[in-house]
């Protein structure tokens, strides 16, 4: 079985002092809690949540990368300067990224590979949208947006990433895909993984509340979840992370 593994995305939310207080109680209420976790802040912040992490249970991760090492690229953040800040995870192919930055399967397969080079596990999401949804495609989505990742790196790359299946319909929404559904996606991302998928932590995303978090982590292929909007409050996320566990 792979291991649980519950990622909070703050997206681009919170203050220092927020923060300071999220942390404080995910510290104090995490610290038995065998689910491996992680919180990915915005990236300003990386440095004060790392130093606070720091000998806790808890991960840090980033919501972004370069793909590429360095160079002349305002404003991006490279996988190294990720890596001195303690990060161990990143997001990639995050639906907002690929639709309001335009991230194509290409790029987020570049940035995939860039994360994997500097030792970062990559939390890659995948998921369609509402009109790819009801034109019965999902799993032409899915299928395509692995592809472009395996054409690079291969099958056996991409399972030792986490893997994300976010309907893009369902993220922030409030409306959450059913176990059924969720189930059904995973199951296809590990038979197409091969061998090798049988470890990959296979996550859902959108709408990951306290309330439908044991549903969702009931089914066979589900082994945690990315969470956006509950993952800022802590009681709901330590909820979400002891059921995972
Ligand atoms: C996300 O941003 O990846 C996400 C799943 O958000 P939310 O939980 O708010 O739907």
């Amino acid at each position: 079985m792979p291991d649980p593994l519950v990622v909070g995305n703050w997206k681009m939310h919170g203050s220092r002092a927020s923060i300071a207080r999220l942390l404080d109680a995910l510290v104090e209420h995490l610290g038995s809690c065998e689910t491996e976790v992680a919180v990915c802040p915005p990236v300003v912040f990386l440095a004060d949540v790392a130093s606070r992490l720091e000998g806790s249970r808890i991960k840090v991760g980033a919501q972004n990368i370069s793909e590429f090492d360095d160079g002349a690229y305002t404003g991006e953040v490279s996988g190294s300067m990720l890596r001195e800040f303690d990060c161990r995870y990143v997001i990639v192919g995050h639906s907002e990224r690929r639709q309001r930055y335009h991230e194509s399967d290409a790029q987020v397969a570049d940035k995939f590979v860039a994360a994997q080079k500097v030792g970062l596990k990559p939390i890659f999401c995948v998921g369609e949208t509402l009109a790819e949804r009801e034109q019965n495609l999902t799993l032409a989505v899915v299928q395509r947006q692995l592809e472009a990742v395996t054409d690079k790196v291969g099958s056996t790359a991409l399972a030792t990433a986490a893997i994300a299946y976010e309907p893009i319909w369902a993220i922030g929404t409030g409306v959450v895909a059913t176990p059924d559904e969720v189930q059904r996606v995973l199951a296809e991302i590990r038979i197409k993984l091969g061998g090798a998928g049988a470890r990959t932590q296979l996550l859902y995303g959108g709408s990951v509340t306290a309330k439908n978090a044991e549903q969702l982590f009931a089914q066979k292929d589900v082994n945690g979840a990315l969470v956006g909007g509950a993952s800022l409050d802590a009681e709901h996320f330590v909820k979400i992370c002891k059921v995972a566990g």
